[in-house]
This record gives structure tokens, C-alpha cells and sequence, in this order.
């Protein structure tokens, strides 16, 4: 009779096993925000395509440069 220790020691290397799943596949979360960088927006002064996380933010508009902005605001 071996019962009870061979079972623990099956459990055993069944948890190690899964933990070693768990870590391999963690992260799945860049994806995403990968396709939030190739959201373009459009400069307000001078039309240039701008990354959305690199524009300048002056309410609902966009600019590729703070000096664009600026000069928006002059007019
Ligand atoms: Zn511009």
C-alpha cells in the first residue's frame, strides 16, 4: 500500500504544473493598448496626423506641438 504519500506527491507536481501555466501566459493585456497608440488624431492648425497619447489636448481639439496651440489660441 503507498495510498496517501504517492497522492500528495502526484498533487504536488500537479500544482507546480499549473503555477508554471499561470506565469507563461500572463501577459495579455498589451494588445490593446498597442492599437491605442495607433489612434491618430489631426492637428487643428496645420492638419498634420499626430499619435493621440503624443497631441497637445486644448479641449476637443488637437495639436502636434504646444506652439500650434498657442498660435490657435492668438487668432
Ligand atoms: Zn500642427
Amino acid at each position: 500500500m503507498f495510498g496517501i504519500r504517492v497522492l500528495i506527491y502526484l498533487l504536488g507536481i500537479a500544482l507546480v504544473i499549473w503555477i508554471l501555466m499561470r506565469l507563461a501566459k500572463t501577459p495579455r493585456v498589451e494588445k490593446k493598448s498597442a492599437k491605442k497608440v495607433g489612434d491618430m488624431v489631426r492637428c487643428t492648425h496645420c492638419g498634420m496626423y499626430v499619435p493621440r497619447h503624443e497631441a497637445i489636448q486644448d479641449s476637443d481639439r488637437h495639436y502636434c506641438c504646444t506652439r500650434h496651440r498657442d498660435e490657435d489660441r492668438k487668432l
